[in-house]
Order: structure tokens, then C-alpha cells, then sequence
């Protein structure tokens, strides 16, 4: 029990160390290293959730029940995540390659999956504006699928998952909103899970999911259940149907700093995937 937890104490303190180091990787040292934690463990570095949220969001993520826009990092706070996020990624990528060839993955195609396995319906919602109740505006970055509450997720490609949650509690409250009392990715996410693709160096972002069965740290085969639609996060709001949230970033130049995250639209993606899924059916 003793020494269980002094391993996962070490397996932070060496994941933290290994995440705040700027300089350009000394690959062959760092890698091996953090792989031995990773196969030890099976688990993911033991990155807290709230840290690898903060590296996946860009710099026009605002902060919630303020009353104006408030950009939550300076540019220097995104350049430095940017750089973090580089030498995450590759510690993944090495992880995810070891863990495939003991792995013998179902699906693993080039075309994404579709997340709800041709069930319920979606539109282009990218970029749509969205007014969050007197706060702010703010643009639609992903594309919701309304489908019955308990459909099963399904993942788009296979990946690493480097966040995930199921313990969002919260509930709408008519005079101040969404009242959050913790859990989740986040207040406005609610369950989630945020997955890693290696061979483009994406994200996918899943939210307001009831159940979530997959943990931080695994590797999964495309076509995996992750979870099930739910009402966590903002959806509780008495205005919007149950549905699933997905989002895309890859790395790209914005807020004026390279390789942050940029939002991408997955629309025509999702297209491809239910006609593939609905031709097999
Ligand atoms: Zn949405």
C-alpha cells in the first residue's frame, strides 16, 4: 500500500518534471523513462485532469460568470503550453506505437468512425455564435449530435485518451444558471473524454456524455465504446436536447503563437462517416 503510493507519487512528480522542461527534448532519456511509468501503470503519467485540460484549450477560452471578456492565459502562458504540449505529444506518440503492436486493434482506418454509429442527427453548427446567458458570445467550435440520451460513443479514431471523466455534478438553476459543484472535464463540459489521434496530431473533444467507460492512459482502437450521450455540463440548461459534442483541434498558428490548438471543422468528416457506417448497415 506503502510503496503504491510512493510509486504514484514518483510517477507524478516525474510527469510534472517531464511536462515543464522547455528545452528540446533529450529523446532517447525522457522517452524510455516516461514508457516504463506508462507500461508500469497502464495509465497516462498521471497527469491531472485540470493540467491537460489547460494545455487542450486555446487562448479564446474566456472565463466563466465574469462579466467581460477575460482571456484566461497571456500569450507567453500559451506559447509555454504550446511547447509542453510538443513534448507530450511525442511521449505519446512512442506510447501509443508500443501499446498497438501488443494491442490488435479492431478498427484502425484513416477515415474517422462515426461517433454514434449512425444513430441520431447533426447539421454544420461550426462556428455558429453562441450567447451564453449574459456573458458572453462566443463561437460554436465543434458540431453537436442529438441522439437519444444512452446512446453509445463510439471512438472516431484510434488514439490515445489523455483526459476523462465521469463525476460531473451540477445541476440548472432558473436565476443563476448552470450551478457546477465539481467533476467533470470542466463546469461547462460535464463527462467527457479528450482523445489523442498520433497519426495527425488531433484531438477529439467529447462532452456532456452521461457514462464514461474508458480512463486516462488508455490506448483504444477506433470504433471503441467511450461512453454513453448525456446531459453533463451546459446541456442541462433547460433549452437544449441531449447530444453529443465533438470537437476537433490540431496544431496550427493562432493568437498570434505557432503550433497552439486550432479548432477544425469536422462536418464533412462526419458526412463521410455515416454514409460509410449506413452502407455497411
Ligand atoms: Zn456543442
Amino acid at each position: 500500500m506503502r510503496s503504491k503510493f510512493f510509486r504514484g507519487l514518483i510517477i507524478l512528480a516525474s510527469s510534472l518534471f517531464f511536462l515543464s522542461s522547455y528545452e528540446p527534448p533529450k529523446a532517447e532519456t525522457i522517452t524510455r523513462e516516461a514508457l516504463e511509468i506508462v507500461h508500469d501503470k497502464r495509465k497516462l503519467a498521471s497527469l491531472p485532469v485540470d493540467e491537460m485540460m489547460r494545455l487542450y484549450i486555446d487562448c479564446n477560452h474566456k472565463t466563466y460568470f465574469t462579466d467581460f471578456f477575460e482571456y484566461t492565459k497571456t500569450p507567453k502562458e500559451i506559447s509555454q503550453g504550446a511547447s509542453k504540449r510538443k513534448n507530450l505529444e511525442a511521449f505519446l506518440r512512442d506510447y501509443f506505437n508500443e501499446e498497438k503492436t501488443r494491442e490488435n486493434f479492431e478498427r484502425d482506418s484513416e477515415e474517422i468512425y462515426d461517433p454514434l454509429g449512425g444513430r441520431g442527427n447533426f447539421q454544420n453548427s461550426f462556428d455558429y455564435p453562441r450567447i451564453r446567458l449574459n456573458r458572453w458570445e462566443e463561437r460554436h467550435e465543434g458540431i453537436d449530435i442529438f441522439a437519444k440520451l444512452g446512446s453509445k460513443i463510439y471512438a472516431p479514431v484510434s488514439g490515445v485518451v489523455v483526459a476523462s471523466s465521469d463525476d460531473w455534478v451540477g445541476h440548472w438553476d432558473r436565476k443563476k444558471g448552470l450551478v457546477h459543484e465539481g467533476g467533470g472535464l470542466s463546469s461547462l463540459s460535464g463527462n467527457g473524454v479528450l482523445l489523442f489521434s498520433p497519426k495527425d496530431t488531433s484531438y477529439y473533444f467529447m462532452i456532456h456524455m452521461d457514462e464514461v467507460y474508458v480512463n486516462t492512459g488508455d490506448v483504444i482502437s477506433q470504433g471503441t465504446v467511450l461512453g454513453n450521450v448525456g446531459e453533463s455540463g451546459n446541456p442541462f440548461s433547460p433549452y437544449s436536447q441531449p447530444h453529443l459534442h465533438l470537437a476537433w483541434k490540431k496544431p496550427g498558428f493562432s493568437c498570434n503563437v505557432e503550433n497552439a490548438l486550432v479548432a477544425q471543422n469536422p462536418y464533412q468528416n462526419l458526412v463521410a462517416a455515416r454514409k460509410s457506417v449506413n452502407a455497411n448497415n
